[in-house]
Protein backbone atom coordinates (compact mmCIF):
# COMPACT_ATOMS: atom_id res chain seq x y z
CA UNK A 1 0.00 0.00 0.00
CA UNK A 2 2.97 2.67 0.92
CA UNK A 3 4.79 1.49 -2.29
CA UNK A 4 1.42 2.21 -4.36
CA UNK A 5 0.97 5.85 -2.78
CA UNK A 6 4.81 6.51 -3.08
CA UNK A 7 4.12 6.38 -7.04
CA UNK A 8 1.00 7.22 -6.85
CA UNK A 9 -0.65 3.89 -8.31
CA UNK A 10 -3.81 2.70 -7.70
CA UNK A 11 -2.43 -0.88 -6.49
CA UNK A 12 1.02 -2.62 -7.13
CA UNK A 13 2.40 -5.76 -6.83
CA UNK A 14 3.68 -7.71 -3.48
CA UNK A 15 6.44 -9.94 -4.45
CA UNK A 16 7.10 -12.03 -1.64
CA UNK A 17 10.62 -13.54 -2.94
CA UNK A 18 12.24 -10.02 -2.93
CA UNK A 19 13.05 -9.97 0.47
CA UNK A 20 14.54 -6.26 0.76
CA UNK A 21 10.83 -5.51 0.24
CA UNK A 22 9.64 -7.66 2.51
CA UNK A 23 11.50 -6.52 4.94
CA UNK A 24 10.51 -2.74 4.10
CA UNK A 25 7.10 -3.39 3.66
CA UNK A 26 7.18 -5.53 7.14
CA UNK A 27 8.93 -2.44 9.32
CA UNK A 28 6.68 0.34 7.78
CA UNK A 29 3.82 -1.40 8.32
CA UNK A 30 4.59 -1.82 11.94
CA UNK A 31 5.20 1.85 12.32
CA UNK A 32 1.74 3.01 13.74
CA UNK A 33 1.52 0.21 15.95
CA UNK A 34 5.29 1.22 17.49
CA UNK A 35 3.71 4.79 17.67
CA UNK A 36 0.93 3.74 19.83
CA UNK A 37 3.38 0.78 21.77
CA UNK A 38 5.36 3.63 22.81
CA UNK A 39 8.17 1.93 21.11
CA UNK A 40 9.70 5.40 19.23
CA UNK A 41 11.94 7.40 21.51
CA UNK A 42 14.37 9.95 21.58
CA UNK A 43 17.58 10.69 22.41
CA UNK A 44 19.20 14.16 22.92
CA UNK A 45 22.43 15.96 22.02
CA UNK A 46 23.24 18.73 23.43
CA UNK A 47 24.48 22.31 21.27
CA UNK A 48 27.35 24.38 22.80
CA UNK A 49 28.10 27.81 22.26
CA UNK A 50 32.03 27.77 21.35
CA UNK A 51 32.65 30.79 23.09
CA UNK A 52 31.93 30.16 26.24
CA UNK A 53 30.94 26.17 26.37
CA UNK A 54 27.88 26.55 28.05
CA UNK A 55 24.89 24.66 26.91
CA UNK A 56 22.70 26.15 24.23
CA UNK A 57 20.22 23.80 23.48
CA UNK A 58 20.12 19.74 22.35
CA UNK A 59 18.66 17.84 19.21
CA UNK A 60 16.10 15.24 19.38
CA UNK A 61 17.15 12.51 17.79
CA UNK A 62 14.94 9.25 16.68
CA UNK A 63 15.31 5.43 17.74
CA UNK A 64 12.89 3.12 17.67
CA UNK A 65 13.02 0.49 20.14
CA UNK A 66 11.99 -2.36 18.27
CA UNK A 67 10.69 -5.98 20.18
CA UNK A 68 12.52 -7.72 17.95
CA UNK A 69 15.20 -5.97 16.09
CA UNK A 70 16.19 -4.12 19.34
CA UNK A 71 17.18 -0.63 19.24
CA UNK A 72 17.17 1.27 15.31
CA UNK A 73 18.50 4.03 14.51
CA UNK A 74 16.84 7.01 12.32
CA UNK A 75 19.07 5.62 8.79
CA UNK A 76 16.97 2.37 9.22
CA UNK A 77 13.80 3.61 9.17
CA UNK A 78 13.35 7.19 8.75
CA UNK A 79 14.52 7.41 4.92
CA UNK A 80 11.67 4.70 3.81
CA UNK A 81 8.86 6.14 6.17
CA UNK A 82 9.73 10.17 4.52
CA UNK A 83 8.78 8.28 1.62
CA UNK A 84 5.39 7.69 2.49
CA UNK A 85 2.44 10.09 4.52
CA UNK A 86 3.40 8.01 7.68
CA UNK A 87 5.81 10.72 7.90
CA UNK A 88 3.51 13.56 8.96
CA UNK A 89 2.35 11.35 11.60
CA UNK A 90 5.71 9.91 12.86
CA UNK A 91 7.12 13.98 12.63
CA UNK A 92 3.87 14.45 15.23
CA UNK A 93 4.80 11.89 17.47
CA UNK A 94 8.63 13.27 17.87
CA UNK A 95 7.05 16.87 17.88
CA UNK A 96 4.80 15.41 21.12
CA UNK A 97 7.88 13.65 22.69
CA UNK A 98 10.39 16.27 22.91
CA UNK A 99 8.16 19.37 23.77
CA UNK A 100 7.10 17.34 27.18
CA UNK A 101 10.58 16.88 27.57
CA UNK A 102 11.19 20.45 27.21
CA UNK A 103 8.55 21.12 29.71
CA UNK A 104 10.09 18.50 32.04
CA UNK A 105 13.62 20.14 31.85
CA UNK A 106 11.73 23.56 32.54
CA UNK A 107 10.07 22.72 35.04
CA UNK A 108 13.79 21.17 36.27
CA UNK A 109 15.05 24.97 35.66
CA UNK A 110 16.83 23.78 32.73
CA UNK A 111 15.67 26.65 30.16
CA UNK A 112 16.95 25.19 26.62
CA UNK A 113 15.60 24.93 23.05
CA UNK A 114 14.87 21.44 21.38
CA UNK A 115 15.43 20.97 17.91
CA UNK A 116 13.32 18.79 16.01
CA UNK A 117 14.35 17.43 12.60
CA UNK A 118 11.46 18.28 10.09
CA UNK A 119 11.78 16.71 6.79
CA UNK A 120 10.33 18.84 3.62
CA UNK A 121 7.58 17.08 3.23
CA UNK A 122 6.32 17.80 6.00
CA UNK A 123 6.35 21.35 5.80
CA UNK A 124 4.33 20.99 2.46
CA UNK A 125 1.67 20.14 4.64
CA UNK A 126 -0.75 22.94 5.00
CA UNK A 127 -1.86 21.48 8.36
CA UNK A 128 1.79 21.54 9.62
CA UNK A 129 2.20 25.12 10.98
CA UNK A 130 -1.10 24.47 13.27
CA UNK A 131 0.37 20.93 14.43
CA UNK A 132 3.29 22.34 15.39
CA UNK A 133 1.16 25.44 17.65
CA UNK A 134 -1.10 23.12 18.71
CA UNK A 135 1.97 20.63 19.81
CA UNK A 136 3.49 23.53 21.85
CA UNK A 137 0.35 24.70 23.80
CA UNK A 138 -0.17 20.83 24.53
CA UNK A 139 2.51 20.84 26.24
CA UNK A 140 2.80 24.56 27.74
CA UNK A 141 6.14 25.56 25.86
CA UNK A 142 6.67 28.74 24.38
CA UNK A 143 7.43 28.88 20.72
CA UNK A 144 10.96 30.19 20.97
CA UNK A 145 12.42 26.97 22.88
CA UNK A 146 11.45 25.43 19.50
CA UNK A 147 13.96 24.29 16.63
CA UNK A 148 13.08 22.77 13.71
CA UNK A 149 16.16 21.53 11.28
CA UNK A 150 14.89 20.97 8.11
CA UNK A 151 16.18 17.76 6.13
CA UNK A 152 16.26 17.12 2.80
CA UNK A 153 16.28 13.90 0.87
CA UNK A 154 15.06 15.25 -2.11
CA UNK A 155 15.10 18.10 -3.92
CA UNK A 156 12.76 20.98 -2.59
CA UNK A 157 9.20 20.19 -4.61
CA UNK A 158 7.43 23.46 -3.84
CA UNK A 159 9.84 26.23 -2.48
CA UNK A 160 6.79 28.67 -2.05
CA UNK A 161 4.59 26.63 -0.28
CA UNK A 162 7.14 25.69 2.02
CA UNK A 163 8.53 28.72 2.73
CA UNK A 164 5.21 30.01 3.48
CA UNK A 165 4.78 27.03 5.96
CA UNK A 166 8.37 28.22 7.54
CA UNK A 167 7.35 31.50 8.28
CA UNK A 168 3.76 30.66 10.10
CA UNK A 169 6.01 28.39 12.51
CA UNK A 170 8.49 31.32 12.11
CA UNK A 171 5.98 33.19 13.35
CA UNK A 172 4.97 31.01 16.82
CA UNK A 173 8.51 32.32 17.86
CA UNK A 174 9.82 28.61 16.46
CA UNK A 175 13.14 28.90 14.69
CA UNK A 176 14.37 26.88 11.73
CA UNK A 177 18.08 25.79 10.62
CA UNK A 178 19.16 24.22 7.30
CA UNK A 179 20.59 20.85 8.56
CA UNK A 180 23.42 19.31 6.92
CA UNK A 181 24.46 22.37 5.04
CA UNK A 182 26.64 21.72 1.89
CA UNK A 183 25.27 18.87 1.62
CA UNK A 184 22.66 17.50 -0.98
CA UNK A 185 20.43 19.62 -3.42
CA UNK A 186 19.91 22.98 -2.96
CA UNK A 187 21.65 24.14 -0.20
CA UNK A 188 22.30 27.87 -1.61
CA UNK A 189 18.71 27.38 -2.73
CA UNK A 190 17.44 27.04 0.36
CA UNK A 191 19.60 30.15 1.79
CA UNK A 192 17.74 32.02 -0.95
CA UNK A 193 14.81 30.85 -0.60
CA UNK A 194 13.57 30.23 2.84
CA UNK A 195 13.15 32.39 6.15
CA UNK A 196 15.93 30.51 8.35
CA UNK A 197 18.06 31.66 11.17
CA UNK A 198 20.19 29.46 11.18
CA UNK A 199 22.85 26.96 9.37
CA UNK A 200 24.02 23.71 10.32
CA UNK A 201 27.48 22.56 9.03
CA UNK A 202 27.58 18.99 7.73
CA UNK A 203 30.14 17.24 9.93
CA UNK A 204 31.68 15.91 6.26
CA UNK A 205 33.53 19.24 6.80
CA UNK A 206 34.24 19.46 9.78
CA UNK A 207 35.92 16.22 10.14
CA UNK A 208 39.64 16.85 11.04
CA UNK A 209 39.40 20.48 10.53
CA UNK A 210 42.25 21.22 12.06
CA UNK A 211 44.56 19.31 9.57
CA UNK A 212 42.48 19.15 6.21
CA UNK A 213 43.09 22.47 4.55
CA UNK A 214 40.37 22.35 2.41
CA UNK A 215 37.62 21.39 5.15
CA UNK A 216 38.86 24.55 6.99
CA UNK A 217 38.67 26.81 3.75
CA UNK A 218 34.95 25.48 2.93
CA UNK A 219 33.93 25.89 6.79
CA UNK A 220 35.18 29.36 6.97
CA UNK A 221 33.39 30.14 4.15
CA UNK A 222 30.06 28.87 5.00
CA UNK A 223 30.74 30.89 8.45
CA UNK A 224 31.61 34.45 6.61
CA UNK A 225 28.15 33.29 4.19
CA UNK A 226 26.46 32.24 7.59
CA UNK A 227 27.15 35.30 9.46
CA UNK A 228 27.06 38.04 6.52
CA UNK A 229 23.58 36.68 6.19
CA UNK A 230 22.12 37.52 9.50
CA UNK A 231 22.20 33.77 10.23
CA UNK A 232 23.35 31.52 13.57
CA UNK A 233 26.23 28.92 12.24
CA UNK A 234 26.34 25.48 13.92
CA UNK A 235 29.04 23.42 13.52
CA UNK A 236 27.77 19.38 13.12
CA UNK A 237 29.97 16.34 14.12
CA UNK A 238 33.08 17.95 16.58
CA UNK A 239 35.22 15.13 17.56
CA UNK A 240 38.05 16.61 19.32
CA UNK A 241 39.38 19.74 21.10
CA UNK A 242 41.47 20.92 17.92
CA UNK A 243 38.51 20.94 15.79
CA UNK A 244 36.96 22.99 18.38
CA UNK A 245 39.90 25.14 18.34
CA UNK A 246 40.18 25.86 14.98
CA UNK A 247 36.10 26.75 14.95
CA UNK A 248 36.72 28.84 18.03
CA UNK A 249 39.20 30.57 15.59
CA UNK A 250 36.96 31.17 12.77
CA UNK A 251 34.22 32.38 14.77
CA UNK A 252 31.63 29.93 14.24
CA UNK A 253 28.56 30.30 17.19
CA UNK A 254 27.67 26.70 18.11
CA UNK A 255 29.03 23.34 18.06
CA UNK A 256 27.89 19.80 17.95
CA UNK A 257 29.09 16.65 18.47
CA UNK A 258 30.66 13.68 20.01
CA UNK A 259 33.46 15.71 21.68
CA UNK A 260 30.85 17.11 24.08
CA UNK A 261 28.63 13.71 23.76
CA UNK A 262 26.93 11.47 22.00
CA UNK A 263 22.88 11.44 22.08
CA UNK A 264 22.08 10.36 25.29
CA UNK A 265 18.79 9.35 26.67
CA UNK A 266 16.74 11.84 28.84
CA UNK A 267 18.06 9.79 31.87
CA UNK A 268 21.40 9.71 30.69
CA UNK A 269 21.58 13.12 29.79
CA UNK A 270 20.67 14.52 32.88
CA UNK A 271 23.36 12.90 34.36
CA UNK A 272 25.55 14.75 31.77
CA UNK A 273 24.34 17.95 32.60
CA UNK A 274 24.54 17.12 36.75
CA UNK A 275 28.38 16.01 36.17
CA UNK A 276 29.75 18.59 33.56
CA UNK A 277 32.13 21.40 34.71
CA UNK A 278 30.51 25.02 34.53
CA UNK A 279 30.84 27.15 31.97
CA UNK A 280 33.57 28.64 30.45
CA UNK A 281 35.00 31.21 28.80
CA UNK A 282 37.72 31.38 26.58
CA UNK A 283 39.60 34.38 26.63
CA UNK A 284 42.43 33.23 23.46
CA UNK A 285 42.75 31.09 21.00
CA UNK A 286 43.96 28.15 22.57
CA UNK A 287 43.22 26.45 26.11
CA UNK A 288 43.41 29.35 28.38
CA UNK A 289 39.99 29.20 29.92
CA UNK A 290 37.97 30.75 32.78
CA UNK A 291 35.39 29.93 34.74
CA UNK A 292 32.58 32.25 34.15
CA UNK A 293 30.92 33.72 37.62
P1 LIG B 1 21.37 14.70 11.64
O1 LIG B 1 20.18 15.57 11.88
O2 LIG B 1 22.51 15.26 10.87
O3 LIG B 1 21.82 14.23 13.09
C1 LIG B 1 23.14 14.10 13.51
C2 LIG B 1 23.63 12.68 13.36
O4 LIG B 1 25.03 12.68 13.51
C3 LIG B 1 23.08 11.77 14.45
O5 LIG B 1 22.95 10.44 13.91
C4 LIG B 1 24.21 11.79 15.48
O6 LIG B 1 24.27 10.64 16.30
C5 LIG B 1 25.43 11.86 14.58
N1 LIG B 1 26.56 12.51 15.24
C6 LIG B 1 26.51 13.43 16.22
N2 LIG B 1 27.74 13.83 16.59
C7 LIG B 1 28.61 13.14 15.82
C8 LIG B 1 30.04 13.10 15.73
O7 LIG B 1 30.78 13.81 16.45
N3 LIG B 1 30.59 12.26 14.83
C9 LIG B 1 29.82 11.48 14.00
N4 LIG B 1 30.45 10.68 13.16
N5 LIG B 1 28.47 11.48 14.07
C10 LIG B 1 27.86 12.31 14.97
P2 LIG B 1 21.59 9.67 14.02
O8 LIG B 1 21.00 9.85 15.37
O9 LIG B 1 21.86 8.29 13.52
O10 LIG B 1 20.64 10.43 13.01
C11 LIG B 1 20.84 10.34 11.63
C12 LIG B 1 19.88 11.24 10.85
O11 LIG B 1 18.52 10.77 10.96
C13 LIG B 1 19.80 12.66 11.39
O12 LIG B 1 20.92 13.34 10.93
C14 LIG B 1 18.48 13.15 10.81
O13 LIG B 1 18.64 13.57 9.46
C15 LIG B 1 17.66 11.87 10.80
N6 LIG B 1 16.71 11.92 11.93
C16 LIG B 1 16.91 11.58 13.22
N7 LIG B 1 15.78 11.75 13.95
C17 LIG B 1 14.84 12.24 13.09
C18 LIG B 1 13.46 12.63 13.21
O14 LIG B 1 12.87 12.60 14.27
N8 LIG B 1 12.84 13.07 12.06
C19 LIG B 1 13.47 13.15 10.85
N9 LIG B 1 12.79 13.60 9.79
N10 LIG B 1 14.76 12.79 10.71
C20 LIG B 1 15.44 12.35 11.80
CA1 LIG C 1 19.57 17.47 12.50
CA1 LIG D 1 22.91 17.29 10.31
Amino acid sequence: MYVAEEHHLVHTRFDPDQADNTARFTLIGSMRRALDAGELVLHYQPKIDVGTGSLIGAEALARWQHPSRGLLMPGEFIPMLERTSLIHGFTRHVLGLALVQARDWLDQGIRIPVAVNVSTRCLLDPQFPETVASCLLAAGVPGELLRIEITENTLMADPERTADSLRRIRALGVKAAIDDFGTGYSSMVYLKLLPVDEIKIDRSFVHDLDTDLRNRVLVESAIELGHNLGLTVIAEGVEDSASLDTLHDLGCDGAQGYHFSRPLSPADFGRWLEARPPARHRSTRDHSVATVA
